[in-house]
């Protein structure tokens, strides 16, 4: 095993949201190229906002994105507990290191950290009265996205406010310490706090972590990040509208992230295998709801049968389309036939509804279509007092029966396609018409071509 370890340290805030997920999702992938350890840490020190449920939502997000760690709730490991509300006396450990080294003071009740540099008092056009300041030696970051970053802190700050709690900033490092973080992959909203970051593990006598800020997730049009309100922001909405979830994460990979041959779709054996830092962009990644539609589909495409049934089935019961007594057999080749065109698994009850029911809607805009090209209930009827002439319903027999029925009366084979489609299942498109007809079967297809023709007669 390598010696590296990173950590996601999300605060639970009662949504999953993708830029958490990515972070997650960037520091899991390095500790699986790299060996190395993942560390999940759950940094609640905030007591308002952080519920058991809000952590519920974290914590399921992770699992159905795959994300498993290695240390963290649930698991534990050697650097517990995980929760920072529990680490409190930690805290008071690492805080009289700094006590004892003289790097705190008192004021108002809150303790500052003291940075160390020459002091001098400047007027503060804001505040409107003279502060002091500090020239603090500035702390330069070798940044793995960002390269050198370079910054001097001026004041000193707080690290326990006057209410006794520890303040991020403070928490943040002293946990990266004892955790022995190796690598801090975060997005790159913290890089202004870095050189804070440097300077307390550097009071400690500790030697900072390798930093890599990870550039921000745009929303999918005009300025500004992704919020939680933007559509598609939240990993739990995604699982709601029946997303795979290795599709989710494929895409998200590739939010700031790309292999250098621009290869989208991949098993994510090869993404652990190609990730790196170098592979990482520094400008902001932009979201883009239409590719991951698009990945979503080419997963669902490639699915093994008995995989994609699993998941369909239960979209289909609660839609009422499908019960415990369903045909198993005409189910899988349900999907058999459609699976080429299915786009997203929350869209199937409308796809492939008519395959299980007959009270299937007429789509409007494809029956004024059908209709403009003359009355289409003459070519149904030709169809039907012919049908009883095929022995075998296969796609080959039933193609050989529309080559006979044109060649009789004049019709082209394609003129019978969209009508006969429309009649047994009311749309326009769907999956390949003959290996359709196939699987709805003889009887099933007569019936509804008689009760077509009562219906738009
Ligand atoms: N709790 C911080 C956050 O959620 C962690 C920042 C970090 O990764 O250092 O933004």
């Amino acid at each position: 095993m390598s010696s590296v370890r990173v950590r996601f340290a999300p605060s639970p805030t009662g949504f999953f949201h993708i830029g958490s997920a990515r972070t997650a999702l960037f520091n899991w992938l390095y500790a699986r190229h790299t060996g190395g350890v993942f560390v999940l840490r759950i940094e609640d020190t905030d007591k308002e906002r952080n519920t058991e449920e809000s952590l519920q939502i974290l914590l399921d997000g992770m699992k159905w994105l795959g994300l498993d760690w290695d240390e963290g709730p649930d698991v534990n490991g050697d650097y517990g507990p995980y929760f920072q509300s529990q680490r409190t006396s930690i805290y008071q450990e690492y805080l009289k290191k700094l006590q004892d080294a003289g790097r705190t003071y008192e004021r108002d009740g809150a303790i500052f950290f003291r940075l160390e540099g020459e002091r001098y008092s400047e007027f503060d056009d804001y505040k409107k009265c003279e502060i002091e300041k500090v020239r603090a030696a500035p702390q330069v970051i070798d940044d793995k996205v960002r390269g050198r970053v370079e910054r001097a802190e001026e004041k000193d700050f707080v690290i326990f406010r006057s209410n006794g709690e520890p303040v991020f900033h403070f928490v943040n490092v002293v946990d990266d310490i004892a955790m022995g973080i190796t690598h801090v992959i975060r997005g790159e909203d913290h890089l202004s706090n870095t050189s804070k970051h440097c300077e307390l593990f550097r009071a400690f006598g500790a030697e900072p972590p390798v930093f890599a800020h990870i550039p921000l997730i745009l929303k999918s049009s005009g300025p500004g990040k992704m919020s939680k309100r933007d559509e598609g922001a939240l990993i739990e909405d995604y699982e709601q509208n029946c997303y795979l979830p290795g599709a989710v994460r494929n895409y998200l990979c590739l939010l700031g992230w790309s292999p250098k041959d621009d290869q989208e779709i991949m098993a994510i054996d090869e993404i652990i295998d190609r990730f790196d830092f170098d592979g990482i962009n520094q400008g902001n990644a932009r979201f883009d709801e239409k590719k991951m539609a698009h990945i979503n589909a080419e997963y669902i495409r490639q699915l093994p049968l008995e995989t994609l049934a699993w998941m369909v089935s239960p979209i289909l019961v609660k839609s009422g389309l499908m019960d415990t007594s369903s045909d198993e057999d005409y189910f899988q080749d349900v999907l058999r036939v459609s699976q080429e065109k299915m786009t997203a698994l929350n869209t199937l009850p409308s796809l492939i509804g008519y395959f299980f029911t007959e009270d299937y809607p007429l789509d409007d805009k494809t029956r004024s279509r059908i209709f403009k090209k003359g009355d289409p209930v003459d070519r149904v009827i030709e169809f039907l007092s012919t049908m009883d002439g095929v022995d075998e319903f296969t796609s080959e027999s039933i193609d050989a029966f529309f080559e006979d029925l044109s060649a009789r009366n004049g019709f082209k084979k394609f003129e019978y396609f969209p009508v006969i489609r429309f009649a047994v299942s009311g749309t326009g498109g769907g999956p390949e018409l003959l290996p359709m007809l196939e699987v709805l079967g003889k009887d099933r297809v007569k019936s509804r071509l008689e009760c077509f023709i009562k219906k738009v007669s």
